[in-house]
């Protein structure tokens, strides 16, 4: 059987309109990776549904450019009729009446959802390791993490599974995981696209985010997602786009700016040459390449910023999980709602999960709120104020999008940092600023790879693919996918 899924959609799309294939020859192909799957990528999985839209496809015209072709989505994305658990035991059983739109808009594009992938246990977390299926591997080195919360659609996509797969970017949970896998991840400006039937994890810094092979395929994917939902309040009425425009006539803007603190940090030779490299490259390429003294206290203060914030956000977004029509059942005998609510999320939920609650309710109580909570919101303004700042100055910000290989699983600890790594987080500024941030495979350290990320002002998502064309086709890297023994 020819291997398909290892192919952008671009070619997928061009095969299907030329009729060298069917859409039933590539969900084949696609199901048969999902079951030699090596990395634990998979929750539910829904072949049955999927083959009976696929056999009814007949025809796919030039301008159908997604019809036909399979997808994945994270397991955060409701989806009508299949069990959908954002990979935590307090969701087990759950299975939504209704998709969310994203789903519901890929599939009137004609796409086909073939399976829900693992996560961090409600999108919490970065290193793909604390879904309730247990720990999803990086192709590239199995002992080796492939980020997360996204670990799933990443490891899929980087597999050659499928050449779309849904995510979410609270923090980075799309950008970190895509710069690990070497494939393409981005998010949009926040409200660009609807949440309706998303999960919720922190309100003020979710967005729908996606993994392709290429800035291409991901230009078209954010065409038919974007614009505005009366089921989402917050999704924005600008005017849709066509952002593939921007990828094919490379239509960027003018001034790339990277920080100065982040320069000094980066302490990997390999990802700093490649990084000094790619900047030199763009500026023989005409841009203006600019350094920008970003404070390094508000860079130190992102961390504990988004910890207290994105921890409140998820508390309430989360108290509706009562266990009650679904997750585990709570023991014994429960004399109040209470009782039985708290018995039921002390066995749902795992220990991570437990602690950003405590983090968010003791930052929310009304005698510390003005302490923690509050003044996590001035200093999320500052942050956000000085981006603002820099982006009157520069069009682009240009950071490494990972500083070291891939963790190792077994170097992995759960207690928290006291001295955190500022580049561990500089990807959540763009979430404070709901701005649009691609990242995109930079280079490989030994056999690992390591990707670079975009950010560009709010509304801009067009001129950040654009930059991110010009930067693929500089680096050369595109369409990759994990081969054993590579
Ligand atoms: N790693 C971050 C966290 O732990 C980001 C998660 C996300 O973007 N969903 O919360």
């Amino acid at each position: 059987m020819t291997k398909w899924m290892n192919k952008p959609i671009s070619e997928l799309h061009d095969a299907l309109v030329r009729k060298i294939v069917t859409p039933s020859e590539l969900l084949e192909d696609c199901i048969q990776g999902i079951q030699e799957d090596k990395c634990n990528c998979f929750e539910a999985t829904a072949f049955d549904e999927a083959r009976k839209t696929a056999q009814s496809i007949k025809e796919v015209g030039p301008e159908d450019y997604l019809r036909g072709i399979p997808f994945l989505a994270k397991d955060n994305f409701s989806t009508k009729g299949i069990e959908t658990t954002a990979s935590s035991d307090i969701l087990n059983g759950y299975v939504p009446l209704y998709d969310a739109t994203v789903i519901a808009k890929l599939k009137r594009a004609g796409m086909i959802l073939v399976a829900k992938t693992t996560m961090d246990e409600l999108a919490m977390g970065g290193t793909g390791t604390t879904g309730h299926k247990g720990v999803t591997t990086n192709p590239y080195e199995h002992e080796r993490i492939v980020g997360g919360s996204s670990c799933g659609s990443a490891a899929a996509i980087a597999q050659g599974i499928a050449p779309l797969a849904l995510g979410s970017d609270t923090g980075d949970s799309v950008r970190k995981p895509a710069s690990l896998s070497a494939t393409v991840g981005f998010k949009c400006t926040w409200g660009r696209i609807s949440r309706y039937g998303l999960f919720p994890f922190a309100t003020s810094m979710d967005a729908v985010g996606f993994f392709t092979r290429n800035v291409l395929d991901s230009s078209h994917v954010l065409s038919v997602l974007s614009g505005h939902d009366r089921m989402d309040m917050s999704s924005s009425y600008r005017k849709k786009e066509k952002y593939e425009s921007y990828v094919e006539k490379r239509k960027t803007l003018h001034r790339i700016g990277y920080f100065k603190a982040v320069m000094d940090g980066i302490s990997d030779p390999v990802i700093r040459k490649s990084y000094v490299e790619l900047l030199e490259k763009l500026k023989k390429r005409g841009y203006e390449v600019v350094e920008y003294d970003y404070p390094e206290k508000l860079l130190d203060a992102l961390y504990p910023t988004y910890m207290i914030l994105s921890c409140a956000e998820s508390t309430s977004n989360n108290a509706n999980l009562d266990g009650i029509r679904f997750g585990p059942k709570a023991e014994g005998e429960s004399e109040t709602y209470s009782d039985y609510m708290r018995k039921a999320r002390t066995k749902g939920f795992s220990d991570l999960i437990k602690r950003r609650f405590v983090i968010g309710s003791f930052s929310l109580l009304s005698a510390n709120q003005e302490e923690m909570f509050n003044r996590a919101q001035k200093a999320r303004r500052l942050i956000v104020n000085e981006m603002n700042r820099f982006f009157d100055a520069v069009d682009y910000l240009l950071v490494p999008a990972s500083y070291s290989k891939p963790k190792r699983i077994d170097s992995l600890s759960t207690a928290w940092s006291t001295k955190p790594d500022f580049l561990d987080n500089i990807l959540t500024l763009g979430n404070f600023g709901g701005y649009p941030s691609l990242t995109l495979p930079l280079d490989f350290e030994d056999t690992l790879p390591f990707g670079v990320n975009i950010t560009g002002r709010i509304f801009e998502d067009g001129y950040v693919m654009g930059l991110g064309k010009e930067i693929e086709d500089l680096t050369g890297l595109k369409d990759i996918v994990f081969k054993e023994g590579k």
